[in-house]
């Protein structure tokens, strides 16, 4: 396939565009890379800048005009922020379509402006979280999520497919980009995003001012990837030992080297198990594969470490229901978010015996304590790429993903 031949931009818009470009680097200039990528298409008329999936960002230079050189870099990293924080894939992964381009592209919006604005950026009419009845410094996806069951959300120009949202009207095609010259592919793309992760993380280390989300999203973007099934063994195998290996004198059982020494007889160690909670969310946005792969690797760790029953704790918006079982089942999911884990985990610290383990399986949305329940391991599982992870004393956290 032949890539679109983009006709460059007239002299006075190009003068204007690289003033407003030079502008937004120097303004976040760990975006720097990203916003010299941006290949710019004129789309007289539209009456406002939009980005497609491949880095081609759509500028009316008419409009560019009547914000002036500040506004118009200030909207050129908006549309920077959507292709760098991926936000096209991370909609797609959510199942984003027709129906809900809008309300991803709002939340989308949301989680960029709150940052510019921060930085007084004079962005034109800028979204904002409290737009949305949410709290600054959200990630996109939680901003979704309300949107989701609050759909009289304001109406929305699209940003275009580099934001998630609809394909904006004056995008050219969606034939994939000749690389560097109408646009960029998708290896330049991810080489691009580590580069400005790489710089974020940088001027944050140096006490610039970033904000949190990003620097987030940066250090999660650079983190080593180490495959989820190591890291989940790793997490339950620690605690796990370290319980078996305490071991309790048991006189029943003599010493195996007794023989050697008969006249001290000498009290075995018998062989203690911990006790596992495992919390599982039952709202049905997790990916079911997802579920399935943790709970197989789960299963087969316990039995590995001698774990001949647990307890499950099924969690929903409406109760923390303990059951014994012997292993992991079969999950039902059922609909709804707005799970709290904090009430399984609370109703799991509360059972007795009293587990030393507690595993949640969960997509993430949801408020976590800010430490493991005394004398416990807490194990957040989260099947969800994008979701932050919650940290704190006694808690280990596994990212479970598709591909890792
Ligand atoms: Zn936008």
């Amino acid at each position: 396939m032949t890539a679109t031949r983009l006709p460059p931009l007239a002299r006075a818009d190009s003068d204007l565009f690289a003033a407003a470009r030079l502008r937004a680097a120097r303004l976040q200039p760990y975006l720097a890379s990203a916003v010299f990528s941006l290949v710019p298409v004129d789309a007289p008329g539209y009456g406002t800048f939009a980005v497609d999936r491949h880095w081609r960002v759509y500028v009316d230079m008419e409009q560019a005009r009547r914000w002036g050189v500040e506004a118009t870099a200030a909207v050129l990293l908006h549309e920077a922020h959507h292709v760098v924080r991926n936000h096209h894939e991370r909609a797609a992964r959510l199942d984003v379509d027709g129906s809900t381009h809008r309300l991803w592209n709002l939340a989308a919006d949301a989680a960029i402006n709150d940052d510019l604005v921060g930085e007084h950026l004079p962005l034109p009419d800028p979204i904002l979280p409290r737009h949305l009845g949410a709290p600054d410094g959200g990630f996109e996806e939680q901003y979704f999520r309300r949107l989701l069951d609050d759909r009289d959300a304001r109406d929305h120009e699209t940003c275009g497919s580099g934001s998630g949202g609809a394909p904006a009207p004056v995008e050219t095609s969606d034939e994939p980009a000749d690389s560097g010259v109408d646009g960029v592919d998708d290896v330049d793309a991810t080489a691009i995003r580590r580069a400005v992760a790489h710089d974020v993380v940088t001027a944050a280390d140096r006490g610039d001012r970033v904000s949190p989300g990003l620097v987030l999203w940066a250090r999660d973007l650079l983190d080593p990837q180490v495959p989820w099934r190591q890291l989940l063994r790793g997490a339950l195998g620690r605690p796990a030992r370290s319980v078996t290996s305490r071991g309790a004198p048991d006189w029943t059982r003599p010493d195996r080297r007794a023989d050697s020494r008969p006249d001290f007889p000498r009290p075995g160690l018998r062989h203690q198990s911990p006790e596992v909670a495992v919390v599982v969310d039952t709202s049905a946005s997790m990916e079911r594969p997802l579920l399935d792969a943790a709970v197989t690797e789960i299963n087969g760790m316990l039995r590995r470490t001698g774990v001949t029953s647990l307890t499950v704790i099924v969690c929903d918006v409406d109760a923390a229901r303990p059951q014994r079982v012997r292993r992991l089942g079969d999950l039902a999911l059922r609909g709804g978010g707005g799970t709290d884990m904090r009430v399984g985990i609370d109703a799991a610290a509360a059972g007795r015996p009293r587990p030393s383990i507690i595993v949640v399986l969960t997509d993430g949305y949801t408020p976590w304590p800010d430490e493991a329940p005394a004398g416990t391991t807490l194990i957040p599982v989260i099947l969800d790429d994008a979701i932050p992870m919650p940290s704190g004393p006694g808690i280990t956290p596994v990212r479970v993903g598709g591909d890792r």
